[in-house]
């Protein structure tokens, strides 16, 4: 067997993907960021190919288990947009090579957030015109919701008429993006995310993390992989700073190029998932008071029109991201954006 990371919040959703024989060709795995779910996917895969499984695990002895951790098994079909091979486990990352933005160089360019629809052609005619007609097939898409409109389209064809032997696995974070042909074609499987205790046992367990620092963490609404790469690059401090800017907005001027510069040294993507983490935090802290009941102690404290409009221009920024922007423009545009809001509402407030 593949040695594959065992992560303890994926136990559930692991006894009920691997203790099951399959019957429908697609399955969705889905959950919040950060979970590891792509491990899931790879050992069910694995699972599939073997060809004397025991119970949940395959053999890891049989030809089909040695070229899957070999990174040559010709019937395991990977796709994975271009950022995120950098974080897939290198089984995964090796056989994803062969659809990888076919005939493109990626020097000198930004990294592509989709998987295109040549990778998706491509990964389609292949499936169509194999060889080994009869053979035992998977097709592991991973950050499926990167396929743009036209790649889910390529891909529509083979996931409607597949045949009998070969299972989909799509594994998605935010399967909200996927077109609704995509979804009516799956079932899925909602992977939980830990509780917090969990998560602080299993960092605690790995890292020399105290508790002060662990509390700041969890205020980024990260999940525990996205955590311990955090902590793992000493990044704990400047999740700290960028938390006590988003309390500050509404409350302390910020200027807009250090909260730039503190998102840039997060990572933008990740950056952006914090703020915009923040400003629904702040959301529900608003309903919250305005229900009457108690607003947590915890929460973040923008003015629930600033968190609800920064909410949406957040999530439009992390949208349009995913496309050929230039990323450092747009985050120096919404940090501008958000601290000047901050500095009207202050003005307001005080004049
Ligand atoms: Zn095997």
């Amino acid at each position: 067997m593949t040695d594959l990371p065992q992560y303890p919040w994926l136990n559930p959703s692991r006894k009920k993907l691997l203790s099951v024989d399959h019957t429908h060709h697609c399955l969705l795995i889905s959950g919040a960021a950060g979970l590891g779910k792509s491990m899931l996917a790879l050992e069910l895969a694995e699972r599939l190919l073997c060809e004397a499984p025991e119970g949940e695990d395959s053999c890891g002895l049989c030809s089909s288990c040695h070229l899957v951790s070999n990174s040559v098994h010709p019937q395991l079909h990977v796709l994975i947009p271009e950022s995120l091979i950098e974080e897939s486990h290198p089984v995964a990352r090796v056989h994803a090579q062969r659809y990888l933005e076919p005939g493109r160089s990626t020097q000198k360019r930004k990294l592509s957030e989709q998987i295109s629809v040549d990778s998706a052609r491509l990964l389609s005619e292949t499936l169509l015109t194999t060889v080994a007609a009869n053979a035992r097939k998977v097709v592991l898409i991973i950050g499926a919701d990167a396929m743009n409109r036209n790649a889910a389209n390529a891909m529509l064809k083979v996931l409607e008429e597949p045949t009998d032997r070969t299972q989909f696995i799509l594994v998605s974070s935010y399967p909200y993006r996927l077109p609704a042909t995509i979804h009516s074609r799956c079932i899925r499987l909602d992977s939980p995310a830990p509780s917090q205790e969990e998560t602080a046992r299993w960092l605690q367990s790995q890292y020399d993390i105290n508790s002060e620092n662990l509390a700041v963490l969890f205020r980024s609404g990260l999940g525990p992989l996205e955590l311990s790469q955090i902590i793992e690059n000493e990044r704990t401090d400047a999740i700290g700073e960028l938390i006590r800017c988003c309390k500050t907005l509404d409350g302390k001027l910020v200027d807009p190029l250090t909260l730039a510069t503190l998102c840039t040294q997060i990572g933008i993507g990740r950056a952006l998932a914090i703020l915009q983490s923040a400003a629904l935090v702040a959301i529900r802290e608003a309903v919250r008071a305005d229900s009457g009941l108690n607003a947590g102690a915890g929460g973040l404290f923008w003015r629930p029109k600033l968190a609800l409009e920064a909410f949406q221009r957040l999530g439009a920024a992390r949208e349009r991201f995913n496309g050929p922007v230039d990323e450092q423009l747009g985050l120096e545009d919404i940090c501008a954006w958000l601290c000047s809001e901050a500095e009207t509402g202050l003005t307001r407030t005080t004049g």
